[in-house]
C-alpha cells in the first residue's frame, strides 16, 4: 500500500463518513475504519495521521478558463490604479523587470477610470506612453471596452474605417481613431496576440495548477480552446509532457468552442468525441455560445426586458442553425455545453436536444452553462432529456442585484434559481467561469449555501439556497456526472482516482459563514500532494 490515511473525518459523499483510506497506484483501496486501513500496511506504506481534519472528494469546477485564468497571473495588473499616470508608470516598470522583448505585446488588465480623479477613460496615448515599440492592449476591469496603442491597433489592421459587428473603435473630431476599442473590437484585437508555444503553455498551465491545487481543485471542466485561447495540438502536447514528469496537478476536460461546421471539421476528421483521452486530459465538449448577457442586456429573452420593453436580447443562432449544429454533434458522439443566460437561449437549445434526441436516442449529458434565466417548464423538459446545468453560484453575488430590475418580478422568482432546477431532477455542476470570478470552490459553496453579498446583506431568494450537501456535490459529485467520470471520480470509493481535499475544520459542522474562511490542508490527485500548506507556509 502506498499511502493510508487514518484518523480523519472522511466525507466519501457516497452516504457514508469514515475514518480512514488506504491509496495504491493513484487510486483508492479501501474506505473504512483505521483499524481495517492499517490491516493494509506494508513496509514502504507511508501512514499520514489527519488529526481529526475534514476530507472531502477533491473539487471540480465545472466551468472555467484554465488558460486565461493562468495567463491572467502573467498579465500587467492595472486593477487598483488611481490614475492613467500609474497606469503608465506600472506598464513601464513591468516590461523593465520582465525584460519584454520589443514587438511582444503587453497587454495589461483591470482598471476602473471610475476611480481616477477624472474619470476619463484611458485612450491610445496612455498606451503609446507605456511603449511605441511594443504593440499595448489595455483592458478595463470589466472586459467590455479596452485602450490599444498604435502599434496594436496596426498589427489588427485597424483603421478609422474599419467596421467591426458588435463592436466600436472611438474616433475624435477628425475622424482618427483615439485607441479607445468596445466590445467585439476588443475581443477581435486580442485574437492576435501570438498563441502561447508549447513551453510557454506548460509554464502558464503549471502556474495555474499550483494555485488550483492550493484552493482544493483536482480537476477543471475549462474552455480553453477558443480564438483568445490555445489549440488543442499544443494543449495535448503540453499536457503530455506535464503527466511524464509526474507534474499535473488537475485533470483537464476541455471544451472546445467550435461555433460553426467548418470550425467542427477538424474536431470530426480527427474521430474525437466526448471523453476522448486520459485521465489528465480529455475531450469533453463542444461549447456553443447561444447569446449574451444580462448585464449588457443580450441574453436573449422570451419576452421584452423589463427595463427596455422593445428589447429581448440577441440570439446568436436561429432555431434551425442550431438544430443542425446540435444534430451534427450529437450524432458523432460529442456533447454539447450550450452557453445560455436568458429563457429565449434556453428554449432554443432544449428544442435542439429534444430533435437530435427523438431523431437519435444516445446517452449523451449535454449541459446549459450559466443556466440563468428559465422557468419549471423549461426545466423539467430539461430533465426529461438527461440535460445537466452548469451554475455559478458567484454570479447570485455578483448579479443578484441586476435581475430584478432586467426581469421584473415574475421571471426573476424562477431564475438564478438552483433549488428549483435540482426539484425538476437536474444534475448540477458548480462553476466559476475564472477568470471572471474567484477559482476558489470554498467561496462557491458558501455563495450556493448562503446567496448573500457580505454579512450584512439578506440573502437573495432566500428559498433557493442549497443545503451544504447539495452545494457540495456541484463540485464533487455533480460534475463527475457531467464528465461521465462517476466510476473513476467524484466520491471516495474503493477504485475511485484517489482526488481528495482535507480541510482544517469540518465543512458540515461549521456556521454556514465560515464556509468561505475554512483553509485547505491537503490537496491530492491520483494519490499525489498537489498542495501541502504546512510545506507552503500557508495559502
Ligand atoms: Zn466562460
Amino acid at each position: 500500500m502506498d499511502k493510508i490515511l487514518i484518523n480523519g473525518v472522511i466525507h466519501t459523499m457516497a452516504g457514508r463518513t469514515v475514518s480512514a483510506l488506504a491509496i495504491r497506484n493513484g487510486h483508492i483501496a479501501l474506505a473504512g475504519s483505521d483499524r481495517e486501513a492499517l490491516a493494509l500496511r506494508t513496509a514502504d506504506t507511508e501512514v499520514i495521521d489527519l488529526r481529526k481534519s475534514c476530507v472531502l472528494p477533491g473539487f471540480t469546477d465545472s466551468h472555467m478558463h484554465m488558460f486565461l485564468t493562468g495567463r491572467s497571473f502573467e498579465r500587467l495588473d492595472l486593477r487598483g490604479v488611481r490614475s492613467p499616470e500609474e497606469i503608465v508608470r506600472r506598464g513601464r516598470d513591468y516590461i523593465r523587470s520582465r525584460h519584454v522583448p520589443a514587438g511582444a505585446w503587453v497587454v495589461g488588465y483591470g482598471y476602473d477610470h471610475n476611480q481616477f480623479p477624472n474619470p476619463v477613460l484611458p485612450d491610445g496615448k496612455v498606451a503609446q506612453a507605456i511603449s511605441a515599440e511594443h504593440p499595448v492592449l489595455l483592458d478595463r476591469i470589466c472586459g467590455h471596452v479596452g485602450a490599444a496603442n498604435p502599434m496594436a491597433l496596426r498589427l489588427a489592421g485597424f483603421g478609422p474605417d474599419t467596421m467591426i459587428p458588435g463592436g466600436e473603435l472611438d474616433k475624435d473630431g477628425t475622424g482618427n481613431l483615439t485607441g479607445v476599442i468596445r466590445e467585439a473590437a476588443l475581443d477581435l484585437i486580442k485574437t492576435f496576440e501570438p498563441k502561447p508555444a508549447k513551453e510557454e503553455l506548460e509554464c502558464i498551465l503549471q502556474e495555474a495548477g499550483r494555485r488550483f491545487a492550493a484552493a482544493g481543485l483536482t480537476a477543471v471542466h475549462s474552455d480553453d480552446l477558443c480564438p483568445e485561447g490555445t489549440d488543442w495540438d499544443t494543449l495535448r502536447a503540453a499536457v503530455s509532457d506535464l503527466e511524464t514528469q509526474g507534474k499535473c496537478q488537475v485533470r483537464i476536460y476541455e471544451e472546445w468552442e467550435a461555433p460553426h461546421p467548418e470550425q467542427l471539421r477538424p474536431i470530426l476528421k480527427q474521430g474525437l468525441y466526448s471523453g476522448w483521452g486520459d485521465d489528465w486530459l480529455r475531450l469533453a465538449n463542444i461549447k456553443l455560445i447561444t447569446d449574451g448577457s444580462l448585464g449588457a442586456r443580450t441574453a436573449f429573452l422570451r419576452a421584452g426586458y423589463q427595463d427596455e420593453a422593445e428589447n429581448r436580447g440577441i440570439p446568436v443562432y436561429t432555431q434551425q442553425e442550431l438544430d443542425e449544429m446540435t444534430a451534427l454533434c450529437h450524432n458523432r458522439g460529442l456533447q454539447v455545453a450550450f452557453h445560455a443566460i436568458g429563457d429565449g437561449a434556453l428554449e432554443q437549445c432544449v428544442n435542439a436536444v429534444e430533435k437530435a434526441m427523438a431523431a437519435a436516442p444516445k446517452p449523451l449529458r449535454h449541459r446549459i452553462v450559466h443556466c440563468q434565466i428559465g422557468d419549471r417548464g423549461l426545466y423539467r423538459r430539461m430533465a426529461a432529456l438527461g440535460m445537466g446545468a452548469d451554475i455559478q453560484p458567484p454570479f447570485t453575488v455578483s448579479d443578484g442585484p441586476l435581475v430584478e430590475p432586467r426581469l421584473g418580478p415574475e421571471r426573476a422568482a424562477e431564475s438564478y434559481a438552483w433549488r428549483t432546477l435540482l426539484d425538476c431532477g437536474i444534475s448540477l455542476g458548480g462553476g466559476s467561469d475564472s477568470p471572471v470570478e474567484s477559482y476558489k470552490p470554498l467561496w462557491g459553496i458558501y455563495c450556493a449555501v448562503t446567496r448573500r453579498c457580505g454579512t450584512d446583506s439578506l440573502p437573495w431568494l432566500p428559498e433557493q439556497r442549497l443545503s451544504v450537501r447539495q452545494a457540495v456535490s456541484l463540485y464533487t459529485s455533480g460534475p463527475a456526472w457531467l464528465a461521465h467520470a462517476e466510476d473513476r471520480t467524484g466520491t471516495l470509493e474503493a477504485g475511485k482516482l484517489a482526488d481528495l481535499v482535507v480541510l482544517d475544520r469540518d465543512i458540515f459542522t461549521v456556521q454556514p459563514e465560515e464556509i468561505k474562511n475554512l483553509r485547505v490542508l491537503r490537496t491530492m490527485a491520483g494519490g499525489r500532494v498537489t498542495w501541502n500548506a504546512e510545506e507552503s507556509g500557508g495559502q
